[in-house]
């Protein structure tokens, strides 16, 4: 099971909520391995996965680092210097855009407050190698070809699975591939429309409520997953 987390575990203030931690730990007992696949950086996704007892690779920085926990290793799949250089390009065009504080920890990526329109940024950089990606509490700029969907890939192949093989619940346009590439995918009524629309399933409930009803909806996975 591959799980995002702001909108996905958490409430409409996003607090974690404890009833999705509960139906972690209920997979994680029946030895279903559950992977972090999020936006934010290692030092934040690392202290969730810790406190959640989890040991599976973690999919951080919305795909630019992947931390493997056997080793305590961590692989960097996108180039900082392109995401660094379309923000140049943002600040000379007089874009007034806001860095994330945790941006002191971002290593592969650049995070940007979503206090612009994504369209606005996008239209910037048209002509730059990045994709900028919404996840609603955030504006990603990346190297082109980085996202949650490739490092997913990667982070599956020591249990010799794929994305189609898992179940995959998130709520943003940065989850939209992970949720098309899935073999059961579930979104919420406050996803975005491009995760509502890449999703297999769409719960009734909002938030985490939806997480739980999203993983039960997924029951058909658990004898491969
Ligand atoms: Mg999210």
């Amino acid at each position: 099971m591959v799980t995002d987390v702001d909108g996905t575990l958490t409430d409409a203030r996003r607090r974690l909520d404890p009833r999705a931690l509960e139906v972690v730990h209920r997979l994680s007992d029946r030895r279903i391995p559950v992977l972090l696949a999020t936006g934010n950086v290692l030092p934040v996704a690392l202290g969730l996965h810790r406190s959640l007892g989890l040991s599976t690779p973690i999919v951080a920085e919305n795909g630019g680092l992947l931390y493997w926990p056997r080793d305590e290793r961590v692989e960097r799949l996108a180039d900082p210097a392109i995401a660094r250089k379309a923000l140049a390009v943002l600040r000379r065009r007089r874009i007034p855009v806001q860095r994330l504080f945790t941006d002191r920890w971002r290593e592969s990526e650049v995070a940007l407050a979503p206090t612009v329109p994504i369209a606005r940024v996008r239209a910037a950089l048209a002509e730059l190698p990045v994709v900028v990606e919404g996840t609603g509490y955030a504006i990603h700029l990346m190297a082109r070809g980085s996202g949650k969907l490739p490092a997913l890939r990667r982070a599956l192949r020591p249990y010799r699975l794929a994305p189609e093989d898992c179940l995959v619940l998130g709520d943003g346009d940065n989850d939209m591939g992970m949720l098309a590439a899935a073999g059961w995918s579930v979104s919420f009524p406050n996803g975005s429309p491009g995760a509502r629309a890449a999703a297999d399933y769409v719960t009734r409930a909002k938030f985490a409520r939806g997480f739980v009803e999203g993983v039960r909806s997924g029951s058909v996975l658990r004898s491969r997953v």
